[in-house]
């Protein structure tokens, strides 16, 4: 075995003394910028039982060792979640997420408040328990069976598709019904298992509540103030200046400054255009970009190294037009010299068949359009792209549209 991953797991079982007589640990699944990820077997689990399986949870039935102090907020979410683990049965395999302590420790105990929140939803994968030793925290959840995305995006067909995002979208709505904003949607916190074609949401470190960081955007509708303001930037010096002018030197404003927390290349415009009022729809954009990624069979799609970046990869798909309209909506601009980016841009259908390479490459075949059902999964995906949010489909009306209504599962 490799020395350093073992060295790893004693120290990790040296800081929580006694985890032994609960947990054996197997090795390590997940190692991201906040957490490492253990995979471990609990010895307490009931005997039946294998891994997770939630067709069998109705009649189950598992507990967790009581909390003896339950004065913090962290220790009450904790023990709200205690209670609600004695109606379930104990999974054999657990995730053991050990959380950095680099971490603050709102952020912790906001992942662990939100997802005791989540409990009951089964695409979302409940938290069993968390534990604390100092500054070091825990949660544990069920272990869940999971393919790589990379191991299995490039042949799923369109069918496979649906049902891959209705259980997604499901996890959305669920999520969304409680007005949480994911913010971190990608195929690393959507674990999904072909084979069972289930797959549940993981990684709340990002989530928060909507209209926790709010203040008022432009994009949140036409009153008054709002088309006073639009009329104010029209107007603006600014407004004149072309790119080749570049941007004001001594801008004295204060910058703008909005929870831009999230992936690289899910991000979506709202949040790459800094809006204060960004809400559920942003976990829509990212889906959808999960859903671009499999039609065009390329991964990742965008592959921005910044915000600014990010921006021209969306402005060079939907042209500059709309890219400005969508600057505007957030009160902000958008202007570009860069010539691959044309004013109307190009429809989603082409850039699949671009990528998949099956525009006419010269051959004699030509082009192959693409299929009935494609064109279905490419009508859905516009509606998760709709640059404004307001107009973005919403989860729940995503679960009502032909893509995914009709799914099997
Ligand atoms: P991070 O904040 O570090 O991204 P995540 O909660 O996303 O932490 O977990 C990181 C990785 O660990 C996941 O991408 C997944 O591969 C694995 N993982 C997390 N939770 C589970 C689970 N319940 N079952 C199986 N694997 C998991
Ligand atoms: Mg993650």
């Amino acid at each position: 075995a490799d020395p350093v991953l073992q060295e790893d797991m004693l120290k990790f079982q040296e800081t929580f003394k006694g985890i032994n007589e609960r947990f054996r640990l197997i090795g390590r699944i997940g190692e991201g910028t906040f957490s490492t990820v253990y995979k471990a077997e609990d010895l307490l689990y009931e005997q039946y039982d294998n891994e997770w399986d939630l067709e069998e949870k109705e009649n189950s039935q598992w507990t967790s060792p009581p909390l003896k102090k339950r004065r913090t907020g962290l220790q009450q979410a904790l023990a709200n979640m205690d209670e609600y683990a004695q109606q379930r049965r104990r999974p054999k395999y657990v995730a053991i997420k050990k959380i950095y302590v680099t971490s603050s420790p709102l952020r912790i105990l906001n992942e662990i408040e939100l997802l005791s929140k989540l409990q009951g939803c089964d695409s979302v994968c409940p938290l069993i328990t968390a534990f604390r030793h100092t500054d070091q925290v825990v949660a544990v959840l069920p272990y869940f069976k999971h393919t790589d995305f990379r191991d299995y995006f490039r042949k799923m067909t369109v069918p496979d598709m649906q049902i891959y995002f209705r259980s997604l979208f499901t996890a959305l709505n669920a999520t969304h019904e409680e007005g949480i904003l994911h913010r971190d949607i990608k195929p690393t916190n959507f674990l999904y298992d072909p084979a069972k074609k289930r797959g549940v949401l993981v990684d709340f470190g990002l989530a928060e509540k909507e209209g926790t960081d709010y203040k008022p955007c432009l994009c949140e509708g036409g009153s008054q103030r709002h088309d006073e303001r639009r009329r104010r930037l029209q107007n603006s010096v600014a407004v004149g200046m072309g790119p080749s002018n570049g941007y004001p030197k001594n801008d004295s404003r204060p910058s703008r400054r909005a929870n831009r927390a999230g992936t690289r290349g899910f991000r979506a415009p709202e949040v790459l255009f800094k809006c204060t009022a960004q809400t559920t729809k942003i976990d829509i954009w990212s889906a959808g970009v999960m859903l671009l990624t499999i039609l065009s069979r390329r991964f990742p799609f965008f592959n921005s190294a910044d915000d600014v970046e990010a921006m021209i990869e969306i402005a060079t798909i939907f042209g500059i037009k709309k890219m400005k309209q969508c600057a505007y909506l957030h009160g902000a601009m958008f202007e570009s010299n860069i010539p691959t980016i044309s004013e109307k841009g190009f429809s989603i259908e082409k850039i699949i068949l671009w990528s998949t390479c099956r525009n006419d490459g010269g051959k004699d075949g030509g082009e192959i359009p693409l299929t009935d059902e494609e064109k279905l999964a490419v009508r859905f995906l516009e509606r998760c792209f709709e640059l404004d949010p307001n107009k973005r489909i919403s989860a729940a009306e995503a679960l009502e549209h032909d893509f995914l209504r009709d799914t099997m599962y």
